[in-house]
């Protein structure tokens, strides 16, 4: 058997009929972009999250670079991330001349919340949180420090589509939720695209405009904007997954469970779930000190895995200038060493998963 980490004509071929229908209506419409479909598609996304306001941009990284220029930071100010995330987090400060500050993650991935407020100076002016492999983070303790030093709350949801914490969405905890719709996320376009969430009708008017050069009316440029709008296919093949999404969110939160009364080996840690949050197992990511050999391993036998990630943001190339050493965030970079992302995606059939915990089970 072959098993791929990711198959994504699967979940194509799952609603196959519903996309090619909305395919061939934005196609017949002559209106390709920001349009009706994007309208539509933002009055939705925003019902699903319990948010007011929805802006559909280009990318999961448009979103978080917006909302932090849209927030005033910049140069000299300070943001809190945790440092075991995707890079696409950091550089949504960095590239507004901003500096991010890492803070290590919990047992769950997450930003460890006990450890913010150390991390905190007179010129912090956000907290921008991952809800990592698609658990919620600790959200009662982090917007609790963030309202105490009067920090905003940006949240990078690229991973989390429909995870809570207790019962309430990620995305509507801060004033920014951002989210991606890369095809391989939970709720994935056919293509690029992203949005933030967002309740503050100031804030998202802001991001409105930034989308689209600036401008509310055309060729009224108010601000320096960008050119970061969702097209009008995206948005109407989004509007069909997002229809299906608690149904594949579930998928996924099924395929989790048999992995974890599955999986039965001492030198492999399960992912653990933290109280009151939910994950939609955006990935099923497991540790192991001898993460190498059971990779290797797993290739031998025709399982692909991945590790996300393999070098933590303030190791990598690009961030050699703020001068972090290795050792520095010792948590963060043992779990970048041991982390091990299983095969987890719409489709995958009961026989092909227990042929991966079946190889992880005999790897002696
Ligand atoms: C995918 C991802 C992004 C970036 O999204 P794009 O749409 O690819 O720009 C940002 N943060 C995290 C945690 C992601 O997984």
């Amino acid at each position: 058997m072959q098993i791929k980490c990711n198959i994504l004509d699967r979940q194509f071929q799952m609603y196959q009929s519903e996309y090619e229908e909305a395919a061939l209506r934005v196609l017949r419409s002559g209106w390709y972009v920001l349009g009706n479909e994007v309208r539509q598609f933002e009055e939705e996304f925003a019902k699903f999250t319990g948010r007011k306001y929805c802006v559909g941009l280009n990318s999961g990284l448009d979103a978080l670079i917006m909302s932090v220029r849209a927030l005033g930071i910049g140069p000299g100010d300070e943001v809190i991330v945790q440092a075991n995330t995707y890079i696409a987090t950091v550089l949504g400060i960095t590239e507004n001349g901003a500096t991010p500050v890492f803070v290590e993650p919990d047992e769950y991935f997450n930003m460890d919340a006990s450890r913010i407020e150390q991390a905190v100076t007179d010129r912090t002016k956000a907290i921008m949180v991952t809800h990592l492999y698609g658990q919620a983070s600790n959200m009662a303790p982090i917007t609790e420090t963030a309202k105490r030093y009067h920090l905003a709350v940006i949240e990078d949801c690229a991973q989390s589509h429909g995870a809570c914490f207790r019962g309430k969405m990620t995305g509507t905890f801060g004033i920014s939720g951002c989210f991606s719709f890369y095809p391989t996320k939970n709720l994935g376009a056919f293509g690029d695209a992203g949005a933030v969430v967002t309740d503050d009708g100031t804030f998202a008017d802001r991001i409105r405009m930034m989308r689209n050069y600036g401008s509310k009316i055309k060729y009224h440029n108010e601000i320096e904007g960008v050119n970061s709008r969702l097209d009008e296919m995206q948005a109407a093949l989004l509007r069909v997954k997002l229809a299906h999404l608690r149904t594949l969110n579930d998928e996924r939160i099924i395929l989790a469970k048999r992995y974890h009364e599955g999986i039965n080996n001492p030198k492999v840690i399960l992912p653990g779930v933290r109280d009151g949050a939910e994950s939609i197992y955006h990935q099923y990511v497991i540790r192991c000190s001898q993460r190498e050999d059971l990779q290797k391993v797993l290739e031998q036998n025709n399982i692909q895995t991945q590790i996300h990630y393999p070098i933590p943001p303030h190791l990598a190339k690009c961030y050699a200038y703020l001068g972090h050493k290795k050792g520095e965030y010792p948590i963060t970079e043992t779990y970048a060493d041991e982390v091990l992302s299983l095969p987890i995606y719409t489709g995958m059939t009961f026989a092909e998963q227990d042929y991966v915990i079946d190889q992880i089970n005999a790897w002696v």
